[in-house]
């Protein structure tokens, strides 16, 4: 049996804590321990956080979105053979220039004062695999694979 979430909402700092808490409230139901919760929030506040600063940041800049012409981010979370989590993170912004250098730590692109440049080792040590895809101009979709620690499936 396979269990999915989807949502589509607008990629505004304020929504990175809701879809932090929609994702944990997803795996409620299978029994999550303590810190398998606290990993999946941090690694969906990492991947939605990198979709409204450098995925959108630019062209969300003064003037660009008037009013409620906000863009979206697209999150997908699925349960499969009783404990695979895949949590799927979208957005149709900039898109990364080198997907490679991008991922390695201490890596931004963002202000030095902000961004320390460890968000996606931070997705790949708490979640068991991470995929980023990504095209110039089209946007980035980040893939994240967590196998739950349950006893027994759904
Ligand atoms: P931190 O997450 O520590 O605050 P950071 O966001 O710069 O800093 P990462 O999350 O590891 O660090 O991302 C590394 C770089 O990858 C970013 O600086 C940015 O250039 C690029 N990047 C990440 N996610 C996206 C995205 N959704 N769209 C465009 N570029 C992205
Ligand atoms: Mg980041």
């Amino acid at each position: 049996m396979r269990n999915v979430l989807k949502m589509e909402f607008s990629a505004l700092a304020e929504n990175e804590a809701f879809a932090r808490a929609a994702a944990a409230a997803f795996v409620m139901p299978f029994d999550p321990t303590v810190e398998e919760l606290t990993e999946i929030k941090t690694a969906v506040s990492e991947a939605v956080s990198n979709c409204v600063i450098h995925g959108y940041g630019v062209l969300c800049g003064e003037g660009n979105f008037a009013g409620n012409e906000v863009p979206t981010i697209v999150m997908e979370c699925a349960l499969e053979k009783g404990n695979r989590l895949t949590i799927k993170i979208e957005d149709k912004g900039v898109g990364i220039d080198d997907i490679d250098q991008a991922m390695e730590p201490l890596f931004t692109t963002g202000d030095d004062e902000e961004r320390s440049g460890m968000g996606f080792t931070v997705m790949q040590s708490f979640m068991d695999r991470l995929k980023v895809r990504s095209v110039k101009g089209e946007g980035t979709t980040v893939i994240m694979t967590k196998y739950l620690d349950v006893p027994d499936g759904i």
